[in-house]
């Protein structure tokens, strides 16, 4: 069949033009609005109807794409957006991303992607020994935490599962109360009980409760979190006391560093991880804290065969490829098909070298003690915590919850920032979230003068 949709022709040479020369612009740009999100219905009187039986056409679906829809998205890498957790790649991690869809890579199998399993598993190794893992550890990039948290965490029952095979109970998996939804999430999907465990008064889970809750849970339990830096408060749990706990009881330390665990590759903070080497697993996002684009989570295991027994799926269609000897990403989570997602990482890390990704991270940790020190000069202003990685949350004396909303929403609309409420202790607070190297103190200064 002769098809212009998979052609050479003038037509498809046309449409690559103006894709990539759309996609340069905005590569480049550094000017682009924080923009916001829009109502369905002005979208649908924007856009009108996109998808007919005879195509639009490349000039008007790009044109309406940059007029209507991509500004109708929250510009996540504005210098501004300190909201949730924003993202700030790199620009040969950006456009490194092009080059994947170009390439139409299988990145499940080495049988179909070698050179690119090599490659994202040379980045891993690197991460791995920055951790302290030995030479051995071994993973894959994955879409997110959150299914980056569930892989690891269905690796950890399947080695309990073998271990104690006559247990029938239900798996039981500790961690603290301020552990991210997804670990919550994870135990709903594996039909697990989340063992919350209550943290210090920083909310820094502890080794003396995390005993206490494996004495009172015993052999149900195949798993202890600890979270190397909340995202609500960037607080790092005390890996080094759980990791002493292996010689007393038997489980599986998985870390979940989807924020913060980027921290551990600067020299200024890489103490407060002290005992991550003694996990079985550990994972950090680098659409995070590492400057990729979404969307990318390194999954690292101590012993790469617990997770390729947990996740290798048979079919005979796929024998070929899982009876082998060689490394298939897809053995070791939750997926098959995969896009090739660690390479903007690995190229980046390729071009810049790790000392500019290790001096990128440490300006934010810097930025955040800064501004914690100017929020506690500021009278009508309120330190919540001091920061312990690059999340800072603070108050404004005096506001309650609507106050701290209409502020929020003028700031977006005004296009000044992304800054949005959260909680802790049920009162409302305001938290700025430095990931991106291009914030500076000025934008901060810019933000807070706004609370006056
Ligand atoms: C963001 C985050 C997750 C979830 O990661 P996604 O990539 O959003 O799925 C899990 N744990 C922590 C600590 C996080 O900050």
């Amino acid at each position: 069949m002769t098809t212009r949709m998979h052609d050479n022709s003038a037509f498809s040479e046309h449409i690559v033009d103006l894709v990539l020369d759309y996609s340069k612009r905005r590569l480049l740009a550094d000017d682009i609005p924080i923009d916001r999100g829009s109502t369905e219905r002005e979208l649908q009187r924007l856009a009108g109807k996109t998808i007919t039986a005879d195509g639009i056409g490349t000039a008007r679906a790009l044109g309406l794409f940059e007029h209507v829809l991509a500004p109708a998205c929250v510009t996540t890498e504005h210098p501004r957006n300190l909201a949730f957790i924003p993202s700030a790649p790199t620009k040969a991690a950006a456009a490194f991303d092009v080059v994947v869809s170009a390439s139409s890579i299988f990145g499940g199998s080495w049988k179909e992607a070698s050179g690119v399993v090599h490659a994202e598993n040379e980045t891993l190794a690197w991460l791995a020994k920055e951790f302290g893992f030995p030479e051995t550890a071994g993973g894959v990039f994955v879409q997110g935490g959150t299914v980056g948290n569930l892989s690891a965490l269905v690796a950890a029952r399947e080695k309990a599962q073998r271990k104690n095979p006559n247990f029938t109970g239900r798996w039981k998996i500790i961690c603290s109360k301020e552990a991210h939804s997804s670990i919550k999430s994870a135990c709903h999907v594996m039909g697990a009980e989340a063992v919350l465990v209550p943290g210090d008064k920083n909310g820094k889970l502890r080794g003396d409760a995390v005993r206490e809750a494996l004495t009172e849970h015993g052999e149900a339990v195949c798993a202890v979190v600890a979270t190397g830096g909340a995202t609500n408060f960037g607080i790092v749990d005390a890996i080094n006391e759980v990791a002493e706990l292996k010689s007393e009881f038997d489980f599986w330390l998985h870390v979940d560093g989807a924020y913060g665990l980027a921290a551990a590759l600067t020299d200024i903070r890489r103490d407060k991880f002290a005992g991550l080497e003694h996990a079985d697993s550990a994972i950090v996002d680098p659409h995070k804290w590492l400057f990729s684009p979404y969307d990318a989570c390194a999954l690292i295991y101590r012993d790469p065969e617990e997770g390729r027994r947990a996740h290798t799926q048979k079919a005979e269609y796929l024998d070929v490829l899982t009876e082998t000897v060689e490394f298939n990403p897809s053995d070791y989570a939750i997926q098959l098909t995969r896009r090739a997602r660690g390479l903007p990482t690995w190229f980046s890390l390729a071009v810049y070298g790790t000392d500019a990704y290790r001096e990128a991270i440490s300006h934010s940790i810097e930025l955040a003690d800064r501004a914690a020190a100017e929020i506690k000069k500021r009278k009508e202003l309120e330190l919540v915590r001091e920061p312990e990685l690059s999340v800072v949350v603070f108050k404004r004396r005096g506001w309650k919850q609507e106050d701290y909303d209409r502020w929020s929403d003028e700031l977006l609309a005004d296009e000044v920032g992304f800054v949005v409420p959260s909680s802790f202790n049920g009162e409302p607070v305001l938290r700025f979230a430095l990931i991106n190297p291009r914030t500076t103190f000025e934008d901060l200064l810019l933000i807070l003068d706004r609370l006056k």
